[in-house]
């Protein structure tokens, strides 16, 4: 079983990445453009702490260690997937974890709530208001043993991390790399971890982010660093959190055609924009596409049941 170390020292947190694979995607609209798809499934490491973050986090999580604190406090919505996962590796590693969780408590938690209270996440509640006012919460918090993360794990100890999720592929196969971007330190960890001759291409799930190329362009520390990516903005369904029946049926169809599940905020979008790129002929003939399932499949569970095939 192929383990990575997550704590060299202390202790280790062994993550299986055996179970991450590369799905070929077998589909018409492929063949008659002659491109080739493949999917890395960083959803399968875990049903619930699946994909990206995981990898954000285990550099934040060593350097806590170092630093010898013992919390991990960070931010998110309700449904966040990177409160989850922060929830989740906090308690792997030995070390507790609080979110500061953006709205008022609601009457009925959430999944992702509920998940993060089992891991032993101490949850605050602040008011979006508060919420956007993040370092005035740090202060009121102050404490020496807490390591703070940023929301969604941005960062450039964070874009390390997400770098080593190409470990598990072999990158120099592809011509196109394509992920979603959220708060972009995904993909400033896979044109870190690329070998410079794949085109990184990221599929904005906000509407109308235009700083993102600029956010990620500092975590590369590249004056030019746009020319190592490109980020689409035309794939966000209505914006970040917004799922129209367009998108649930393609994610339902994408799932009965080829057993692949996507998620709605991030994956489901990225899918879309490939085949809609494939059919438009952004790839030119003989390009082989590699896609970045990055996980999120529990944030799914914000839909009523049977809304989703799987
Ligand atoms: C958070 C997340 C992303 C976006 O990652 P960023 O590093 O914030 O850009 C993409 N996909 C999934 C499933 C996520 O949970």
């Amino acid at each position: 079983m192929q383990q990575i170390i997550l704590l060299t020292f202390a202790k280790t947190i062994p993550v299986d990445l055996s179970s991450i694979d590369v799905q070929r995607i077998e589909a018409e609209w492929l063949i008659d453009n002659d491109v080739s798809l493949d999917v890395v499934r960083l959803d399968k490491m875990d049903a619930v702490v699946s994909g990206n973050k995981w990898f954000k986090l285990k550099y934040y999580l060593l350097e806590a260690q170092k630093q010898q604190k013992t919390v991990i406090a960070t931010f998110g919505g309700a449904w966040s997937n990177h409160i989850i996962a922060t929830a989740f590796a906090a308690k792997q590693a030995g070390l507790k974890s609080v979110g500061i969780i953006r709205g008022e408590k609601p009457g009925v938690l959430s999944y992702t709530l509920i998940k993060a209270i089992e891991f032993d996440m101490e949850l605050h509640y602040v008011s979006r208001d508060q919420y956007q006012r993040k370092q005035e919460i740090v202060t009121s918090f102050l404490n020496e043993n807490w390591f703070w993360v940023d929301e969604g794990g941005y960062g450039k100890t964070g874009a390390k991390g997400a770098s080593e999720i190409l470990k598990t592929v072999r990158v120099s196969a592809y011509t196109h790399i394509v992920a979603a971007v959220g708060t972009g330190t995904m993909l400033a960890g896979l044109v870190m971890g690329s070998t410079k001759n794949e085109s990184i291409i990221g599929i904005s799930s906000m509407k109308g982010n235009y700083s993102i190329e600029e956010k990620i362009r500092d975590l590369l520390e590249q004056e030019n660093g746009e020319a190592l990516f490109e980020i689409k903005h035309d794939y966000h369904f209505g914006g970040y959190g917004k799922h129209p029946e367009e998108l649930i049926a393609y994610i339902n169809d994408v799932y009965y055609k080829h057993s692949l599940p996507l998620d709605i905020v991030y994956t489901g979008k990225t899918f879309y924009a490939i085949e809609d790129l494939v059919k438009k002929k952004y790839f030119e003939a003989g390009s082989k596409v590699l896609m970045i399932h990055s996980g999120g499949l529990q944030g799914n569970e914000s839909l009523g049941a049977k809304v989703l095939a799987f």
